[in-house]
């Protein structure tokens, strides 16, 4: 494959060398079923739990608040559909949620349930004061992301989860584009729940958990097995959940220094751009996920600059990963009220700690010249 420059992190990123060794090992050595008696998988057992304390560390949880599942899209469909008291029937999220929780939302709605959407400032920024008006005795569970998926923007968890708390509701985040990429504390926060998925902080695709605070009310989302404590059955995936746990900890025990470099790389870019006078607007609010910019460019189609960059090798996304083909302006771009000669040039160009400052002056150089001409 010829070389590419990836800035696609928000979609996925790529494993971590020694994750890719450590998963090669144990998914060719450590295949049996977990749930076995036999030595064979005594192993088995043990990585599974060391598994359990390292990301249980890495978010200052308890081991066993640690529920693995298939990835972000199931962590955020089993906290919706599950979690809260089921006699209760609002669920209060945001609008600019990704569409796991979206669209649990609505199917929630299709069985008699009232969801609100919390609205956001022109940074992405959620308002305290809608939770605060939406909220009620029949509220069954508040959801608000860490960090938005399209433009970065971080969320004032700890002050929403007050106030959600001090209405008895619990209270969830999906924190599938935060956990790897800032300092993330469940106790400091007081959060309930929070979702992760492995493939955004270099681990493997198809594996996450789901923290649940201890006593949270919350009922299985698959009926199986008795795996993880009978609350979510189906045989583990020994290999990835491993490979995840060590992902996540090399993640934490850099974030400081991975975050600092991503600045660096943001920062080359966007001064190339203002030196070369580029009319565009960076979206999103100045306390965001490290490396994750969304720039709207006046009267020009994202669409055209994704394939305009890519011909020069360079990756990059419209809205997010998974509206990617849809060539719709996002609704996350839309809740932000991007003026509408900027609203249809947006890209999101999200950079790991494996891009180097050379590459971002490439990107940045890269879109100018397709501007420009
Ligand atoms: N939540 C957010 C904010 C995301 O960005 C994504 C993936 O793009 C998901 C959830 C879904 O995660 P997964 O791909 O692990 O199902």
């Amino acid at each position: 494959m010829s070389k590419i420059i990836y800035a696609d992190n928000a979609a996925t990123t790529a494993m971590d060398d020694e994750v890719l060794e450590i998963y090669r090992d144990l998914i060719t050595n450590y295949y049996g079923n977990s749930s076995q008696p036999y030595s064979f998988v005594r192993q088995n057992k043990i990585k599974l739990k060391e598994a359990r304390e390292i990301i249980a560390k890495c978010i200052n949880a308890d081991p066993d608040e640690i529920f693995f599942t298939s990835g972000g899209t199931e962590s955020n469909n089993w906290a919706i559909k599950c979690a809260g008291e089921q006699n209760k029937k609002k669920i209060i999220t945001s609008e600019i949620e990704h569409h796991s929780i979206l669209n649990s939302c609505e199917f929630m709605q299709s069985n008699g349930y009232q969801i609100e959407l919390l609205s956001v400032n022109k940074n992405g920024i959620i308002s305290k004061d809608d939770l605060i008006n939406k909220l009620d005795e029949n509220t069954k569970l508040v959801s608000v992301m860490m960090a938005n998926n399209e433009v970065g923007t971080l969320e004032p968890i700890k002050e929403l989860c007050e106030i959600a708390h001090r209405k008895n509701v619990i209270f969830h985040s999906d924190a599938v584009q935060a956990l790897g990429h800032i300092k993330i504390d469940v106790k400091e926060l007081g959060i309930d729940l929070l979702s992760a998925s492995a493939h955004k902080f270099n681990g493997p695709k198809g594996i996450g958990f789901l923290y649940i605070k201890k006593d949270t009310k919350i009922y299985p989302f698959h009926d199986g097995g008795k795996q993880e404590k009978g609350l979510r059955a189906g045989t583990e995936d020994v290999a990835s959940i491993f490979s995840m746990a060590i992902a996540l900890k090399n993640n934490c025990d850099n974030v400081q220094q991975n975050t600092k470099k991503l600045l660096l790389l943001e920062n080359i870019i966007t001064s190339y751009l203002n030196k070369e006078s580029i009319d565009y607007i960076k979206n999103g609010d100045i306390h965001h996920i490290p490396g994750n910019i969304s720039l709207s460019f006046k009267n020009v189609s994202g669409e055209m600059l994704l394939h305009r960059l890519d011909l020069k090798g360079i990756m990059v996304s419209t809205g997010s990963a998974c509206d990617g083909m849809d060539d719709q302006v996002s609704h996350v771009i839309k809740a932000l009220n991007v003026p509408t000669e900027y609203i249809t040039g947006t890209i999101r160009i999200s950079l790991s700690k494996k891009n180097t400052e050379e590459e971002a002056k490439i990107i940045a150089k890269a879109i100018v010249e397709i501007l420009k001409k």
